[in-house]
């Protein structure tokens, strides 16, 4: 077996066929006999569908076997190896409304996206940076709503065929799960108001406002005495001070973006910083900022409202690998 690269595609050349995988925007193929597209981009790819018109394939997959992370595995092992106290949870930025929550018993993928750009509009600013057919260590993947950077379909195939974990998302994703071939016996469709247990975590699905998408939730997320808001893409709501009087968030991950004129994908700065003032999160981390060009905004803008609303609370900014320890706050 051959390999070559070619920008970002990948070619595995056997004597009959070749595999072509990645999301580069040429390929030589000459001279093969038979074509084996195994790219994940296929749709969203133009190069690669005239590669495929002009050299006819044969046969169209989805294959997750291809090497998409820039990072090697420096994250993912630092992710899988990482010795999480008893009382305290670990988050882990993977980009975009990506993290990976850990507590000394359980790992939890939320909205992971280890995809590429999807088209002009929607280009992709960030390295990938985990190797998502190389994940081993996770208990549940939970997806806020169907569209693909919050429910990747090379995560779900990779996590439904390899591993054991749930698939938990409301129903417009855990049926694009079911169609990925994810064991329905591992799939948790959630609605409104559900709470559900998986090892240590009780995870609470809650109402969200997004108008692009089919159906969305927010989660909280519990373990240990330790309380995490994930947004999605919801946009301000009212139910956000709700959900604030019913628990005492410690660390709200909210959705931060620069909206492009006529319409409203994102909250603004000052959205998450009202958003977390409602919620009465004792820390706030923007997530989202950084995916897209068409939306990047700068997360220190955060800091700087919340300062000159003297909201008490405490921003954070990470960056795509970086990490934040929560700590069980002491009750008494
Ligand atoms: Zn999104």
């Amino acid at each position: 077996m051959r390999h070559r690269a070619v920008t970002n595609v990948v070619i595995h050349e056997t004597r009959s066929m070749i595999h072509l995988y990645g999301c580069g925007d040429s390929a030589d193929i000459k001279g093969a006999s038979a074509f084996h597209v195994t790219t994940r981009v296929l749709d969203i790819n133009l190069p690669l569908i005239e590669t495929r018109q002009k050299y006819g394939f044969r046969e169209v997959t989805l294959f997750p076997g291809g090497k998409m992370s820039q990072w090697s595995d420096y994250l993912l092992s630092e992710v899988e190896s990482y010795e999480v106290s008893a009382d305290s949870m670990v988050l882990w930025y993977i980009g975009g409304a990506g993290f990976v929550v850990r507590t000394s018993r359980s790992t939890v993928y939320i909205d992971p996206y280890f995809g590429p750009s999807i088209s002009p509009d929607w280009v992709r600013m960030i390295a990938v940076p985990i190797e998502p057919s190389a994940i081993r260590r996770v208990d549940l993947v939970v997806s806020t709503h169907e569209h693909e950077d919050h429910c990747d379909r090379m995560v779900v195939e990779h996590v439904g065929r390899s591993t054991q974990a749930m698939f938990m998302g409301p129903e417009t994703s855990v049926t694009k799960a079911r169609e990925w071939g994810f064991p329905s016996s591992r799939l948790v469709e959630m609605k409104p108001h559900m709470t559900k247990r998986v090892r240590d975590f009780a995870i609470t699905a809650l109402p969200a406002l997004d108008s692009h998408a089919e159906k969305a939730l927010t989660f909280m997320l519990e373990a240990g005495g330790i309380t995490v808001f994930h947004s999605g893409d919801s946009a301000y709501f009212n139910g956000f001070r709700e959900f604030g009087e019913k628990w005492r968030v410690d660390v709200a991950l909210l959705n931060l973006g620069r909206n492009p004129p006529g319409d409203t994908y994102y909250l603004t700065p000052c959205d998450v910083v009202r958003s977390a003032m409602d919620l009465g999160a004792r820390t706030v981390i923007p997530m989202h900022w950084d995916l897209w060009k068409r939306v990047c905004e700068d997360p220190r803008l955060v800091k700087v409202i919340a300062d000159e609303w003297q909201a008490k609370i405490q921003v954070v900014v990470l960056r795509l690998g970086d990490k934040f320890e929560v700590q069980r706050f002491s009750k008494t």
